[in-house]
């Protein structure tokens, strides 16, 4: 498989873990505050195969525990599985992030064991759904089935929605409240912007807002958390 970019080390992307994390091209959505639009137009091209990053993981033996993938939609990818067994076999564990809309092919890598954390952005409430993801449609069925799987599971996992300021208001985070009540963990990422964000009209909410979202998403899910809000 090609990958489109790493990040030799973080310790932010892999909670509990020093990892890198790698990028993979592709996603079916277009959400407007991307930070990785450059991935998923087709624009940006692969930068390294699977063997490099064996290579590179090797190398990094004793200094890095973890790897994060990311996109793009990793799911989209089918054989994910196969370089997630490489890289478990390589000594390292896996976190994997998703949108959510391929919950059999989510569930087929998690019946494998190999996969310790997922974190599964929750776009907005269902009705601005497809407006948040820069799409016509969206079937929220898939949605659904993906959060079920996970909270039905025994992988680690977390929810987390980025929150701009003209897609999210108090009355998103109630629905969002109720389509993942009793989730294990939530967090509310405060949108930034960066030059890859393909729209440029987009601003980050008050640090009140945050504060006021994430009160009413707890009702829902207690250990409810914010990121960028320090
Ligand atoms: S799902 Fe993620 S990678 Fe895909 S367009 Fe949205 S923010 Fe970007």
């Amino acid at each position: 498989m090609k990958l489109h970019g790493i990040q030799k080390m973080t310790l932010l992307d892999f909670p509990g873990c020093v990892s890198c994390t790698i990028f993979l091209g592709g996603c079916d959505f277009r959400c407007p505050f991307c930070h990785n639009f450059e991935l998923i137009d087709g624009t940006m091209k692969a930068t390294m195969d699977e063997d490099e990053l064996i290579d590179f993981l090797n190398s990094r033996r004793g200094l890095l525990e973890g790897v994060a993938i990311t996109g793009g939609e990793p799911l989209m990818h089918k054989d994910l599985p196969a370089l997630i067994k490489r890289i478990h076999d390589t000594g390292y564990r896996v976190k994997l992030d998703t949108n959510g809309y391929h919950p059999d092919r989510l569930k087929e890598i998690l019946d494998t064991g190999l996969v310790e954390y997922v974190a599964m952005d929750i776009k907005n409430s269902p009705e601005k759904y497809p407006l948040t993801c820069g799409v016509e449609s969206v079937d929220l069925d898939l949605i659904y089935k993906s959060i079920s799987i996970l909270m039905n599971g025994d992988t680690e996992y977390e929810f987390r929605t980025t929150v701009v300021n003209e897609l999210h208001d108090e009355e998103d985070f109630i629905k969002i409240g109720e389509m993942i009540k009793g989730a294990k963990r939530y967090f509310l990422q405060r949108f930034t912007d960066r030059d890859s964000v393909p729209y440029g009209n987009l601003t980050a909410p008050s640090f009140d807002k945050m504060y006021k979202f994430a009160e009413i998403a707890k009702e829902f899910i207690p250990d409810t958390r914010l990121r960028g809000v320090e």
